[in-house]
């Protein structure tokens, strides 16, 4: 019987297979649904919705056309040591997704534009100082990454009349947003920012990206937001320039281990602001939607959508 495997090494996605055998009965019937590790024929499947699968599954199944990212990153599923060579790799795109990280940007650009950061820190000590406020147009906010997520925060602060620079490896152009492209234009996108948000993809050249002679290109008191993932930020680095002052906050979203340890060094520092992987998930109705589709396109002889490249890792 076709099936559909929902594997991951690390999260329960019990719902998430709830929400898949509900999208398949409306299409495909056939398709049997079943969350690894139960048991299954490996010649029955025909694609694996994965959320960093562990090794040794992936490479078990002689039918398998399809590894669908269960998120908008795939570098969970590249890591993946016995990863079959020729079989296609999806991920998610989702416009209210894009909308989420929009919402997520826009406030983390406010906590910092507003110096939320400096009335935190007054309330906590019974201090009532207002502080200074400038305009919108004298804010400028940098995004590196100018891909689904990335274009959209963009544009929604350049909607509410922010300065908006972006960055990406290939040259974009929007309307009312300074473009840069590649390493060799990485200074002068990071020279003027007053905010830079990291919306990259992780690969071989954006892992560490954040490190002291990032933060060097930046000017005093600029401040950082990750909601790319945890490993484009050398922790140390950070940590030096925060305690520098040459950084004046960041808002960390994503971790190299998550959930993160409460122990971890990154939770003390008053610099610092955490949120929990929270800027933007797409709906598991829309990812089984997403998903099952790819399988009906597969089975009736059709290219899966959201497909990466592998060479450029995303
Ligand atoms: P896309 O693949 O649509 O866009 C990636 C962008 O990054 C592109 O503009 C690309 O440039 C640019 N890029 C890639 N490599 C480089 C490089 N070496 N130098 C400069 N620019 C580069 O991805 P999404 O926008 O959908 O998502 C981006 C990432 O955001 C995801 O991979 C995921 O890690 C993270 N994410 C985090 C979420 C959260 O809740 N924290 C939610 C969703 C996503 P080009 O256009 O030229 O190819």
């Amino acid at each position: 019987m076709p099936t559909l495997l929902v594997c991951s090494g690390t999260d329960d996605l019990q719902s998430l297979r709830v929400a898949l055998a509900q999208a398949a009965a409306l299409v495909m019937p056939d398709l049997q649904v079943r969350l690894w590790p139960e048991a299954v024929d490996p010649h029955d499947v025909l694609a694996v919705a994965a959320w960093h699968p562990p090794a040794g599954v992936l490479n078990r199944l002689p039918q398998l056309q399809l590894i669908a990212s269960i998120g908008a990153g795939v570098e969970h599923v590249l890591r993946v040591p016995d990863l079959p060579a020729q079989v296609a790799i999806s991920r998610i795109v989702d416009s209210q997704q894009a909308r989420g990280m929009a919402e997520f940007v826009l406030w983390a650009t406010l906590h910092y534009h507003r110096q939320m950061d400096q009335v935190l820190r007054q309330h906590a000590q019974r201090v009532w100082r207002m502080p200074a406020q400038r305009a919108a147009s004298e804010c400028r906010v940098g995004i590196m990454g100018l891909g689904v997520m990335g274009e959209q925060a963009a544009r929604c602060l350049r909607d509410n009349g922010f300065a908006v620079s972006g960055w990406s490896r290939s040259k974009h152009s929007i309307a009312g947003v300074d473009t840069y492209a590649g390493a060799g234009e990485l200074p002068a996108f990071l020279a003027p920012l007053d905010v830079v948000v990291c919306l990259l993809p992780l690969t071989a050249s954006t892992l560490g990206i954040c490190n002291t002679a990032f933060f060097q290109m930046l000017k005093p008191g600029a401040a950082l937001v990750n909601a790319g993932r945890g490993e484009h930020v050398v922790t140390d680095d950070l940590l030096a320039a925060l305690d520098s002052g040459h950084l004046r906050g960041a808002v960390l979203d994503t971790f190299a281990q998550e959930p993160l340890p409460p122990e971890d060094p990154l939770w003390n520092h008053p610099g610092i602001l955490i949120t929990p992987h929270m800027a933007s998930a797409a709906s598991e109705t829309e990812i089984a939607r997403q998903i099952v589709d790819n399988v009906a396109r597969l089975r009736s002889g059709k290219a899966a959508l959201h497909t990466i490249d592998r060479e450029r890792r995303y």
